[in-house]
């Protein structure tokens, strides 16, 4: 089998030949047809998460379909249609898990991070991180739901916001876009902010009913104007975006942060008189994934992807870390 491999921090993303692995007790194999690129991927091509082994395949919006099921494996079959994200399993035994916190399982496991991802032909995954595929999405479309999706998805259904509430998306890139359309499609009365006057067309064609060019205008005095937002999903890296926000902040109103920004400023004035709270949100474990697929599914909401080849796994990467993808980048394997 093809895998595009990272062979040391640093290094280009090499095509190399592998067998094919055998899964062991509590795992699948997955013939893998598309595999999303995220920016999180940086950390193993660039080496900036301490503890990874060389060589790494990344790749964590995996979609294929399983070719082998291990020992121990009863709920799961070959030919099912799957997804593997970022939450790479857990144990069921920790602490965390039997609390029900499974994403916060000690055994950390990150798919392509501290096991092989989708940048290849096949892959390894426990069955505890497992999604199981509705028919109507495509490898392509279902891919960057995995991790993209499932982001903004789980983030905005335990936000605490209600259906009519106010709800504003920060940024309208890969996470942002996707957002917007969930939001919308959950029945928030949805706000994009975005640099730039350019994104407004996008961003009410996605479904928001406002838009606020953080360049020309002040989000929080705009989002203030409207009432305040119950929730605001940060899905921008650059801290001062997010603190630009947090005056427009209805009462008991929460600033959800997916985007991981260096440092952000954060007025306690602000937080205290109107029982405002910061808070940071992790995308989610495969049910949540599960959950991601079936509403996109359900209704509508879709990644707008551009798709290279496995063999091109470098310039899709490039093309993902220069920030022009409109909106994520996917790779395909013809399989
Ligand atoms: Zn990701
Ligand atoms: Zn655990």
């Amino acid at each position: 089998m093809r895998a595009a491999q990272v062979s040391s921090p640093g290094g280009p993303f090499e095509i190399v030949e592998r067998s094919i692995p055998e899964p062991a007790s509590g795992t699948v194999r997955i013939k893998v047809q598309a595999c999303g690129v995220c920016h999180s991927d940086s950390l193993v091509k660039e080496g900036h998460m301490p503890g990874i082994q060389y060589p790494r395949v990344p790749g964590h919006e995996v979609v294929g379909i399983i070719d082998a099921v291990g020992a121990g494996v009863s709920n799961w079959t070959a030919g099912q249609r799957v997804g593997v994200g970022w939450h790479g399993g857990y144990c069921g035994l920790c602490d965390s898990c039997r609390r029900g916190d499974f994403f916060a399982c000690v055994t950390g496991q990150i798919t392509g991070l501290t096991y092989d991802g989708g940048y290849a032909d096949y892959m390894i995954a426990p069955q505890s991180a497992l999604a199981l595929l509705p028919d109507d999405l495509s490898a392509i479309e279902a891919a960057p739901l995995m991790c993209a999706g499932i982001t903004t998805f789980n983030s905005l259904r335990n936000s605490g916001a209600r259906p009519g509430d106010l709800v504003a998306i920060l940024g309208l890139g890969g996470l942002g876009h996707l957002g917007v359309q969930f939001a919308a499609r959950m029945g928030f009365k949805t706000v994009a902010i975005a640099r730039g006057q350019d994104k407004e067309p996008l961003a009410r064609k996605l479904g928001a009913v406002h838009y606020i060019d953080s360049q020309a205008q002040d989000p929080a005095a705009e989002l203030a104007t409207m009432g305040g937002a119950k929730v605001i999903i940060a899905t921008v890296t650059q801290g001062e975006a997010m603190s630009a926000t947090l005056g427009g902040l209805a009462v008991n109103g929460t600033l959800m942060i997916l985007g991981a920004a260096q440092s952000i400023t954060v007025s306690p004035l602000v937080l205290l008189t109107g029982r405002r709270s910061v808070k940071g949100w992790y995308s989610g474990t495969a049910i949540d994934s599960q959950d991601t697929l079936n509403f996109s599914a359900l209704t509508g909401v879709r990644s707008m992807n551009e798709v290279y080849p496995l063999e091109q796994a470098n310039e899709a990467y490039e093309r993902m870390m220069s920030g022009k993808a409109r909106f994520r980048v996917v790779i395909t394997t013809g399989q």
